[in-house]
């Protein structure tokens, strides 16, 4: 699907930590984007936006519009030939009512969005910000399938609004996006499958658990000891890359696993501590599984969360991106070291 780059561009979510990127290339490529967030006026949550705009190529305009309320996309899709959708609640902590807060959003917005593409005749693609966990619930789900590494035929099957709501929020998200797409011609569904996102941040105002992920291994909070568990991480720009890739790449399709490489949590400490010496409240040790598995509901984390996740590998297969996207990531170390620099510029992180 060949996409004019004159046309202007819908980005759901604008605002939010990966989208905002997104949004800034895309200004800098000189394409218009039409961007979509809750609250146009609340500066704390759009300044970053307009500042991104202040001389870039491209003309950005905001619209008002929530996933659950329908039609809310429609102005703002109007003459879009492709249309990025990122919004989603990305929470992991302190969740009331996983069905309303989570699931809702992401599925019904999804549906919401889509819809809206089969009453608007200009869109041509839709780009999908999906995760790594519509691939796989729970770490051991690898062993249980018998790979050595996900790759993008796999689906979760495991998570439920009760065991992982996030990860099933997402599948359920991706599944009917898929539904959606398949009846129809005029246009195509692309996904970009992020694993554990982490990197410099455009916005202060974002709630993407993204943004605590490193603070919390410095400031004492792991200070006791980090599981032994491991993610797909990739850097936050490269992910807003491989939208803009998945956008304008006529014969691009399919799901696209975005992960630089899988490294463990004890492995992000020792690269950031070599980096940054040892004046940081560091986790001592890995900690025990039978011992994190004892004090997990403490910490408000089930059980079976820790029998699933804690001690078994997960690594994933990127070489379908790297190939249909023409797509390199950047190394690891590079993601950590400069969003651990930001949080030191912006008194976010301080040493003790
Ligand atoms: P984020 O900064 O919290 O962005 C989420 C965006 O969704 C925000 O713009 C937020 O708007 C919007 N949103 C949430 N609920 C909404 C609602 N009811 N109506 C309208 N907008 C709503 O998080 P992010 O990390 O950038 O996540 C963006 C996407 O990437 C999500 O789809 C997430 O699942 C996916 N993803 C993230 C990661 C990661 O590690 N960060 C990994 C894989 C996939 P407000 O600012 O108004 O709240």
């Amino acid at each position: 699907m060949q996409i004019d780059k004159s046309k202007p561009v819908l980005v759901t979510g604008g605002n939010g930590y990966i989208a905002s990127w997104l949004v800034k290339y895309l200004l800098e490529d000189g394409v218009d984007v039409h961007a979509t967030v809750r609250d146009p006026d609340n500066r704390a949550k759009v300044g970053h936006l307009l500042k991104a705009a202040q001389g870039a190529k491209g003309k950005l305009t905001l619209f008002k519009a929530d996933l659950l309320r329908e039609g809310a996309f429609d102005a703002a899709m109007q003459g879009c030939e492709l249309v990025f959708h990122t919004a989603s609640p990305f929470v992991i902590k302190g969740l009331k009512d996983a069905q309303k807060d989570l699931v809702d959003p992401a599925v019904n917005g999804t549906r919401n969005v889509l819809e809206a593409a089969n009453r608007i005749a200009s869109v041509k693609r839709i780009v999908l910000t999906a995760s790594v966990v519509s691939i796989y619930g729970d770490a051991v789900d690898m062993k249980t399938a018998g790979l050595k590494a996900f790759t993008e035929a796999q689906w979760n099957t495991t998570s439920s609004v009760a065991h992982q709501p996030y990860n099933y929020s997402k599948v359920a998200a991706e599944r009917a996006a898929w539904e959606i797409a398949k009846p129809q011609s005029r246009w195509d569904l692309l996904t970009i499958n992020p694993g554990l996102v982490l990197g410099p941040s455009l916005s202060t105002a974002s709630d993407s658990a993204s943004l605590a992920t490193l603070k919390e291994l410095a400031d004492g909070t792991m200070m006791t000891g980090v599981p032994k568990m491991e993610f797909g991480v990739v850097d936050v720009r490269d992910v807003a890359l491989a939208h803009i890739k998945a956008g304008y790449t006529p014969g691009a399709s399919g799901r696209h696993i975005a992960v630089a490489r899988s490294a463990t949590m004890w492995e992000i400490v020792q690269i950031l501590k070599a980096r940054f010496g040892g004046g940081y409240r560091w986790p001592m040790m890995v900690a025990p599984k039978p011992i994190v598995w004892l004090i997990a509901p403490t910490q408000g984390i089930t059980r079976k969360f820790i029998s699933t996740n804690v001690g078994w590998p997960l690594k994933f297969d990127n070489s379908y991106t790297r190939k249909d996207l023409s797509m390199e990531f950047r190394p690891l170390e590079t993601t950590l070291v400069e969003n651990f620099q930001q949080m030191l510029d912006d008194g976010v992180l301080k040493p003790r």
